[in-house]
């Protein structure tokens, strides 16, 4: 018997040797995408994480695209896991509230606990706190401003929008997001919606083939230096502190 083993044990110990190693580990870490040598777009997904969100995931980790996550805390709370594997596998993760009040209509106590509850809920979700607020419905105004400053976070709105809430079409939301496609641009979409997650090998595939760097917010923002409490971009009308 220990001699079958240890026989066992020799060819396993050949078979080892003699396999190639696994590509991966040997493989170098991949250096970051520097936005300002190639051309980068941001996808964001808001309101989530919705029940979606697992095969979206699978579709971004095949195309090797990165997003950003704008989570509900109420959701985070009932999904806990797919948090847990957006950080794990390179997105970015903001606080877009705990249950979606319009933030401009709130009194200040109200969006202190909406942000502070939803903080608490990702960290505990996925042992991290966002450095990212996205208010709901991308509304912001002075008083926003102020209390993501507390919190240490800017105001991450959007550059444009792929519509897919309103078209819920697979085709129409993919027409749309390479229509407003830009360099740097920070497009909202949703992972609650079916549609969204069902046209996104194409449209990855799409920008992909246009030359886009699918990466995250935090990418995206890095050389505007952007401090606590500053809103990006900047929408039309706004007056600055
Ligand atoms: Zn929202």
């Amino acid at each position: 018997m220990s001699r079958q083993i240890s026989s066992l044990l020799a060819i396993a110990a050949v078979c080892v040797t003699l396999a190639p190693a696994p590509a991966f580990a040997q493989a170098p870490k991949k250096a970051p995408v520097d936005c300002e040598q190639v051309k980068c777009l941001a996808l964001t997904f808001d309101d989530g994480p919705g029940k979606y969100a697992g095969t979206l995931l699978d579709t971004l980790k095949k195309y090797d695209a990165k997003a950003t996550f704008f989570l509900e805390g109420q959701y985070v709370k009932s999904r806990p896991a797919f948090v847990k594997r957006m950080v794990a596998e390179g997105h970015a993760i903001g606080n877009h509230s705990y249950k979606h009040p319009d933030f401009t209509k709130s009194d200040p106590a109200t969006i202190r606990n909406e942000i502070k509850t939803t903080q608490a809920e990702i960290k505990k979700a996925a042992g991290v706190e966002p450095k990212l607020l996205r208010p709901p419905y991308g509304l912001a105004d002075l008083q926003v401003s102020e209390i993501a400053g507390e919190f240490d976070m800017p105001v991450i709105l959007w550059t444009a929008g792929s519509q897919d809430w309103n078209s819920k079409n697979v085709e129409a939301i993919k027409k749309q997001t390479m229509a407003v496609a830009q360099q740097d641009g920070i497009i909202l979409m949703h992972d609650w919606v079916k549609q969204t997650v069902d046209a996104m090998p194409a449209i990855i595939k799409s920008l992909q083939k246009k030359g886009y760097h699918l990466v995250t917010v935090d990418d995206i923002i890095k050389r505007h230096n952007l401090q606590a409490g500053d809103v990006f971009p900047v929408p039309a009308g706004w007056s600055a502190k």
